[in-house]
């Protein structure tokens, strides 16, 4: 059920998106991030996404799904790593001694925008206030 929480926040932040930027732009894609850990597939929440967005006003947004990583520390040369899957051996010093300090499953990276196109406005008179 994991796939359709990220979409109501994917949804949230096109709407909260959407509403900071007015009518004049028109939202084309959204860039996410999936972590390993998640349990998702990108293949799940694309069609999660699709589902849900049917409706919406973001029915065309596409959705762009990338890797996301882990930050992982090395307890015996304390050197800290982001690695795209979870793993137990320092890829420095080969210690096994690695603590995850950023795991998370899931982020908007970030929301694409195209101004709507309007027809040029001709003002008649150039007035300076
Ligand atoms: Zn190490």
């Amino acid at each position: 059920m994991h796939d359709f929480k990220f979409c109501q926040e994917i949804l949230a932040a096109l709407t909260e998106k959407s509403k900071k930027s007015g009518k004049a732009i028109k939202i084309k894609s959204v860039r996410v991030a999936l972590s390993p850990v998640s349990h998702v597939t990108p293949k799940t929440l694309e069609e999660t996404f699709r589902t849900m967005a049917k409706n919406t006003p973001f029915s065309t947004v596409k959705l762009y799904v990338s890797p996301l990583k882990l930050g992982i520390k090395c307890e015996a040369c304390k050197k800290g790593f982001m690695v795209e899957r979870p793993t137990f051996i320092c890829p420095e010093c080969h210690s096994p001694s690695l603590n995850i300090i950023y795991q998370k499953e899931f982020a908007i990276d970030s929301i694409e925008c195209q101004k709507k196109l309007k027809k040029p406005a001709k003002t008649k008179s150039k007035k300076r206030r």
